[in-house]
Order: structure tokens, then sequence, then C-alpha cells
């Protein structure tokens, strides 16, 4: 069973600038060169997060050709005027006179 490359990177042995990066039956990140067709093994967790950490991710597996990418429509919003009201002052306050206290108790 052919295995899918989870990322690429450069070789250790030969520098091969795109070693595949698989996984093996533990899960655990190694190296497959496909130049010089030497494998390295990470064995454990540590060299597993170090490889991973290292390699390029393959992201995008493109399983079919169909798929169309359009960019889409910018769609103009209309904005709708707001009308503003006029907005009216209350009328100043009438300052009280020093009348007002004694007229007030009339
Ligand atoms: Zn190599």
């Amino acid at each position: 069973m052919k295995k899918t490359p989870i990322g690429h990177v450069a070789c250790p042995v030969c520098d091969f600038p795109d070693a595949q990066v698989k996984e093996d039956k533990n899960g655990h990140a190694y190296i497959h060169c496909g130049d010089c067709n030497a494998q390295t093994f990470t064995r454990n967790e540590f060299r597993n997060g170090k490889l991973r950490g290292r390699m390029r991710a393959v992201t995008v597996t493109v399983t079919d050709d169909t798929v169309t990418v359009t960019a889409p429509e910018p769609v103009l919003v209309p904005v709708p005027k707001v009308q503003e009201k006029p907005v009216l002052m209350p009328p100043p306050a009438k300052k009280a006179g020093w009348l007002q206290p004694i007229l007030a108790k009339g």
C-alpha cells in the first residue's frame, strides 16, 4: 500500500529538498527520500514532534479537478439615507430674577 506523504523536508542524508515525510504504523513521522532512498525514522513522540515541526506540511489534497474557485461578486449594499431631523434646542431657561422668590409666595 502506497502511503500518502504528510509533508516534505530536506533529506538529512543527501540534502534532497523534497524528501517525503510519512507516518509509520505507530503514527510517528519518518522521512523517505525519493532521491537516495534513505529512510529516517523518528520512533518516538519527541523526534516525531521535531520532524513535524520542520517539515512543510501537505495541507491541500486535490482529489478531483471539478473544483472551481470563483471569486465572490462584490455586493453593493445601498446605504439608506438617514434624514436628519433638525435638532430643536430647548428654549433657554429664564433666569429667575431676584424678585422671583417674593413673587412666588404671593
Ligand atoms: Zn536523500
